[in-house]
């Protein structure tokens, strides 16, 4: 199929609501997301092209819908689990995704932190000594130019206690021509570096994102995936099994499925957990654990991320049963074995 080639194919211009749509939420699309988009909403266009339904706010949306704000100690840092930190040094990104958790904060207008805000938030870092790692995000940590991003791997690297960094990004798949030669060499460092890659759909892994990973690994990264589960996007068995199997082939391991956050005009990509739970279920008896990521919810009001399933525990009163991948039960602790007792 061809793939789309003006802006006009994908966000007519005469459409007022869309405009209402683009004033309050950031909208980019870069020619490598145009060139993965095969028709008009497909799973791919759906990520990326704004919809007047943005424009719904349901009674259970949220400005801030994990709670970063609660445990934001000093501008740019998130320190909600004692061994790790979020490090958001900046609020742009290279596309900005229709479903975005943080979209009342990322877009063109937002800048970078300043170098005093940055010097704070390092200096923060540096001075608690349980912080084991550091996780880079934003916004999107690889729209730093390669010195920046250097520079502040320098930094971070130097700090005794911190062992291990991670990179969170949609760069790789959203906009693979960033990921420079350069911009790899900046990436090169003695600490263990996590980049956790995130992409929903297979369709959105063209040619350019597959070199882009390889050029991530051939700078020691570590790869790891992680999605968003969404309506129309993803929710069936089939898109998410060969997003998975797809990205273990490519030599990134799955890392988190997220269930959908309530962020402000997100509404129509949300699917019930009983949904989640029971697509998750069915994975789990086609993929091996290498294909499997967690399938983890963000609590609202910043309680942090838990493991939401699928559930193979069922209690009976205080007896306990095990379900297997048919869906057959069994009693755990099993009654005792007739042959080996006597
Ligand atoms: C998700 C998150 C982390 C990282 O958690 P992992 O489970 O280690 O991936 C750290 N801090 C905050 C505030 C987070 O939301
Ligand atoms: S790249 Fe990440 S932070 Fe940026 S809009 Fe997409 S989901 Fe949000």
């Amino acid at each position: 199929m061809k793939p789309l080639k003006r802006e006009t194919d994908i966000l007519p211009d005469n459409d007022a609501a869309l405009k209402q749509v683009a004033a309050r939420y950031a909208v980019s699309i870069t020619p490598e997301v145009r060139e993965a988009i095969r028709t008009p909403g497909d799973p791919v266009a759906r990520q990326y092209v704004p919809d007047v339904a943005e424009l719904v706010v349901l009674p259970e949306d949220r400005a801030d819908p994990i709670g970063d704000d609660v445990y934001s100690p000093v501008p740019g840092i998130v320190h909600r689990h004692p061994d790790r930190v979020l490090l958001m040094p900046v609020n742009v990104c290279a596309v900005y995704c229709r479903f975005c958790f943080r979209r009342e904060k990322v877009g063109p207008g937002r800048k970078v932190l300043t170098p005093a805000e940055l010097a704070r938030a390092l200096d923060y870092i540096r001075a608690d000594k349980n912080i084991w790692e550091v996780i880079l995000t934003g916004g999107d940590p690889l729209i730093l130019s390669p010195r920046k991003l250097g520079a502040l791997l320098r930094e971070l690297e130097s700090i005794d206690h911190v062992q291990v960094l991670r990179l969170h990004t949609r760069i790789p798949v959203a906009d693979p021509r960033r990921v420079t030669k350069a911009l790899c060499g900046a990436l090169k460092t003695r600490k263990a570096l996590y980049v956790a890659i995130h992409v929903n759909h297979a369709q959105e892994i063209i040619p350019a994102a597959e070199e882009a990973f390889a050029r991530l690994r051939a700078a020691d990264c570590v790869l790891l995936s992680q999605s968003v589960l969404l309506k129309n996007v993803n929710d069936s068995v089939k898109a998410l099994e060969e997003l998975f199997r797809r990205l273990v082939a490519l030599r990134v391991k799955p890392y988190y499925l997220h269930h959908p956050d309530l962020a402000r005009g997100t509404g129509h990509f949300r699917l019930s957990l009983t949904e989640g739970q029971n697509l998750v279920k069915k994975l789990r008896t086609r993929l091996s654990g290498l294909g499997l990521p967690a399938y983890v919810l963000d609590i609202p009001g910043g309680h942090g991320k838990v493991p939401v399933g699928p559930a193979h525990l069922h209690l009976r009163g205080e007896d306990v049963f095990v379900e297997d991948m048919k869906g057959a039960l069994h009693a755990y602790p099993p009654p005792p074995d007739k042959e080996r007792r006597s």
